[in-house]
């Protein structure tokens, strides 16, 4: 009974769409997958939806990833069931989809004043959603045959410090916590084995992040154990996911229900999620 709660969809850089997802988790087996797309709810909806017109036996939980920084430091947080309608968290993320807009076209145009042939119009074509993100750019760079995988791409061009870098507008991480609270979820620090400085991830659960996410692709073993230590010393919920963005994307990434959580973990954070006031996925 395996839980995949980290999973990306083409409402923001995954390659399969929301329905696509849902078919290859009923056809592994997994008991339940969270769509937690960055920034963006769009892939709620269609997930809910198919799930009901064909009778999809899985455990859905809506599910969000924002990107914040914190210093040098760029911080995910997940938010499990929050609610989609909620507008002071629509109007939040219409502004980062903005940012994200411009700043896409400024990155287009810094990677075309070093030779490199791509336009925006294509980039736009490969996000197909509203949220445009590098991984858009990066395959851009790809199918143009400037480089040979995503990776190449955020290496030479486009990862901070790189020529074709431009920063964008972020949350800062209690701004995060503050906005899936708000929206009546669960906020779960994703990926912490990530985060380079580790005196950060005590100050992100002083923040008020109420889970970690344990199980991880790229988190070592030691690392697995360490983390789940630290969550039970604080009396945090557990989580995990695969990060999936598709099947051709990078190694880490490509595997949907590679990490997730056991039938336990996941009683837990839905013990936790009932327990809370006004609670409309109840
Ligand atoms: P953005 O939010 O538009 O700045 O893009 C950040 C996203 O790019 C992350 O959430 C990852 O999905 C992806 N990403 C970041 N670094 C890399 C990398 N080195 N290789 C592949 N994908 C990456
Ligand atoms: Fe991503
Ligand atoms: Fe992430
Ligand atoms: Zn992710």
């Amino acid at each position: 009974m395996l839980y995949d709660l980290h999973v990306h969809t083409t409402a923001s850089d995954g390659v399969e769409t929301p329905e696509q997802v849902i078919v290859k988790a009923a056809q592994m087996g997994l008991a339940g997958l969270a769509i937690t797309d960055h920034d963006t709810v769009d892939g709620l909806k269609p997930a809910l939806q198919f799930i009901q017109a064909n009778g999809i036996n899985i455990d859905f939980i809506p599910g969000i990833e924002l990107n914040t920084d914190f210093g040098a430091d760029e911080v995910h947080i997940l938010g499990y069931f929050i609610d989609h309608h909620d507008k002071q968290l629509i109007n939040s993320l219409m502004d980062i989809r903005i940012q994200r807009y411009q700043r896409a076209e400024k990155m287009v145009a810094k990677l075309q004043a070093i030779g490199l042939g791509i336009s925006f119009e294509q980039v736009q074509k490969l996000a197909q959603g509203d949220i445009i993100g590098r991984p858009h750019i990066a395959r851009a760079l790809q199918q143009a045959g400037y480089v040979l995988s995503e990776e190449e791409a955020f290496q030479k061009y486009i990862d901070r410090g790189k020529p074709g870098y431009v920063p964008r507008y972020k949350f800062s991480p209690d701004q995060a916590i503050a906005l899936i609270k708000q929206a009546g979820g669960i906020s779960i620090l994703a990926h912490p084995g990530l985060i380079k400085e580790f005196g950060k991830i005590n100050k992100l659960i002083a923040m008020g992040v109420e889970g970690l996410e344990v199980y991880y692709p790229e988190h070592h073993p030691d690392q697995v154990i360490e983390f789940a230590r630290l969550a039970e010393q604080h009396h945090l919920l557990m989580s995990g996911g695969s990060d999936f963005h598709g099947s051709g994307s990078s190694e880490s990434r490509n595997q949907l229900g590679f990490a997730g959580i056991d039938k336990d973990m996941m009683e837990r954070i839905w013990e936790y999620h009932r327990a809370k006031p006004q609670n409309i996925f109840r």
